[in-house]
C-alpha cells in the first residue's frame, strides 16, 4: 500500500471535514423542477459548489444539465473505473436530531449531518483519493471518473438521463451502500390486487384498513364489523395466531378489531409480524350474511399469516446466490365491497419479471383477484469471480483484516442495473450510521479510512 497517499489524506482530513461541512449546510433535498435546474435549486447548488470544488483542485469537471456531475483525473486517457456518487439528500424528518441537521457537528469522533454519511461524506472521500494520488505525482495508466448525480434518493432519474446520452466506464462501483462488495440485488415487483364484491348487510365487514407503506410489513391493522354479539366476536379470537395481539372495541352494534404486529423492512419480511395477513384470518372465520367474511376466508389462503416465501401464492423460489424470494402483503382497504391492495416482492436471480408474474396471475385467478399498477425490476448480479470483485475485496481485506466477501441484498443500490456495477462500501460491517434517520453520521476515522480505501481501488483498478 501507498503510505506517502495515506500521508497525504491525513495531513488533509481538516480540508476534507470543511469541504464536507460545505456541502452538508446545502439542505438539497429533492424540489420541484425550476427553469434549468430538474430537481429544484438545492441539489443543483450542491452540484455546482462540488464541480467547483473539484475544478480549483485541478480536475475537469463538467456539468451535464444539472443532472450529473463527472470529474476526470486525465482527458487523454481511456476512462477505465467510474465511482459513482450522489449529492442529493432524504429530508431531515421532524424529530430527534442532538445537532442540527444542515451543519456538520464533529462531536465524540463523528461526523454528524444529512447526507454525510449518504453520500457527501463518501463523495468527498473519493475526490480526496483522486486529488491525493495526483498530489503525490502518481501517474495512472487510465482515467478514473467520479460522477455525482443528484437525484438517487427519489427514482435515479438523474442516471437514467446521464446514461441516455454518455455511456459508463467498463468498471463502476457506488460507495452508497456497505462494505465489503454488494454484487447482488433481488429482482423487485410491486403491485395491487383489487376486486368488488356484494356486501352491505346488517351482518356485514364493514372495512379492513392496515399498512402505510409498499415496502414494509405492515404494523396495524383495523377492521370495522357490524351486527355481531359479544360472544361471537369473543369467539372469532381462537381464529388468531398466537404471536399476535388484537383488540376489540364494541360501540352499539359495531365493532373494532384492532391487530397489532411488528413492522419491518419488505426485504426482510421474516423480522416483523404482519398485522394485515392477522387480521384477514381471524375475519375470515365470522359468519356475515353476505360475501365479505367468505372473501377474506378465501384470500387469506394465498395471503398466509407467518409465511415470508410466497408458498401459497405459488411463487416460492430460491437459489445459493441470492437466497429465498420474499413476499409482503402490505397494504389494505376494503369498504362497503371495493377491496384494493398492494404488495411487494423480491426474488432471486433464478427467476424473472415475467415468470413470477405468471405464476401470481394463476394463483389470484383462483379467488377472482385483478392485478393493476405492476411494476417489476429485474434483478442485477455482477459475477463474484471477475477481477474487479476480486480486486475490490483485496482491499477490503488489506486495510480491514477481515475476509472480503460478496453479499447479497433485497434492497437496491445506484448502481441496479448497470453492467458489471456493484456497491463498495461506505458503511462498515456493524455499523449504523443512521442512514436516512436522524443524527446521521460518519465517524472522522471511516471518512479518513475511505479515502484510503477508494485510492488503494483506484490505483489497483487504474494503476
Ligand atoms: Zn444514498
Amino acid at each position: 500500500m501507498n503510505t506517502k497517499i495515506h500521508q497525504y489524506i491525513d495531513d488533509h482530513a481538516n480540508e476534507m471535514v470543511d469541504v464536507l461541512s460545505t456541502l452538508v449546510a446545502i439542505p438539497s433535498v429533492k424540489g420541484e423542477p425550476e427553469g434549468d435546474m430538474p430537481f429544484g435549486k438545492e441539489p443543483a447548488k450542491a452540484l455546482w459548489k462540488m464541480l467547483e470544488i473539484c475544478e480549483n483542485y485541478g480536475f475537469t469537471v463538467k456539468n451535464h444539465e444539472n443532472y450529473v456531475g463527472t470529474i476526470d483525473m486525465y482527458t487523454d486517457k481511456e476512462t477505465q473505473l467510474g465511482v459513482l456518487c450522489h449529492l442529493d439528500v432524504v429530508p431531515e424528518g421532524t424529530t430527534g436530531w442532538v445537532n442540527p441537521p444542515y451543519q456538520l457537528t464533529l462531536s465524540d469522533g463523528k461526523l454528524y449531518g444529512r447526507g454525510s454519511s449518504d453520500d457527501k461524506g463518501p463523495a468527498v472521500a473519493v475526490l480526496f483519493a483522486l486529488r491525493a494520488i495526483k498530489e503525490s505525482g502518481i501517474e495512472l495508466s487510465k482515467n478514473v471518473r467520479l460522477l455525482v448525480g443528484t437525484d438517487e434518493e427519489c427514482g435515479s432519474s438523474d442516471l437514467r438521463y446521464y446514461r441516455a446520452k454518455e455511456a459508463l466506464p467498463p468498471y463502476v462501483f457506488t460507495p452508497d451502500a456497505t462494505y465489503p462488495v454488494i454484487n447482488l440485488e433481488k429482482g423487485r415487483i410491486s403491485g395491487k390486487f383489487i376486486k368488488t364484491i356484494a356486501a352491505g348487510s346488517e351482518k356485514t365487514i364493514v372495512s379492513v384498513k392496515g399498512g402505510v407503506a409498499v415496502n414494509a410489513v405492515p404494523e396495524k391493522a383495523t377492521a370495522v364489523v357490524k351486527g355481531f354479539t359479544a360472544d361471537e366476536l369473543d369467539a372469532v379470537k381462537a381464529a388468531l395466531p398466537e404471536d399476535i395481539t388484537m383488540d376489540i372495541e364494541i360501540t352499539g352494534d359495531t365493532a373494532m378489531l384492532t391487530v397489532n404486529g411488528k413492522a419491518a423492512h419488505a426485504s426482510a419480511p421474516q423480522t416483523g409480524k404482519n398485522s394485515v395477513t392477522a387480521l384477514m384470518k381471524v375475519i375470515g372465520t365470522m359468519q356475515t350474511d353476505d360475501e365479505s367474511a367468505a372473501f377474506f376466508a378465501s384470500i387469506a389462503k394465498i395471503f398466509a399469516y407467518g409465511e415470508s416465501n410466497g408458498e401459497s401464492m405459488g411463487i416460492k423460489a430460491q437459489d445459493e446466490k441470492s437466497g429465498a424470494l420474499t413476499f409482503v402483503f402490505s397494504m389494505i382497504d376494503y369498504e362497503n365491497g371495493a377491496f384494493s391492495s398492494a404488495f411487494d416482492i423480491r426474488f432471486p436471480i433464478c427467476e424473472c419479471v415475467a415468470s413470477v408474474r405468471a405464476k401470481i396471475e394463476n394463483t389470484i385467478a383462483t379467488v377472482g383477484l385483478d392485478m393493476t399498477d405492476f411494476k417489476g425490476v429485474e434483478p442485477h448480479y455482477v459475477d463474484e469471480n471477475s477481477d474487479f470483485i476480486k480486486t475490490l475485496l483485496s482491499v477490503y481485506t488489506d486495510f480491514t483484516g477481515e475476509e472480503g466477501k460478496c453479499l447479497a441484498i433485497g434492497g437496491g443500490t445506484y448502481v441496479h442495473g448497470i453492467e458489471g456495477g456493484v456497491a463498495f462500501g461506505a458503511e462498515f460491517i456493524g455499523e449504523d450510521n443512521h442512514v436516512h434517520g436522524a443524527n446521521e453520521y460518519i465517524s472522522l476515522e471511516k471518512f479518513i479510512l475511505n479515502a484510503k480505501i477508494f485510492a488503494e481501488a483506484i490505483l489497483r483498478i487504474c494503476g
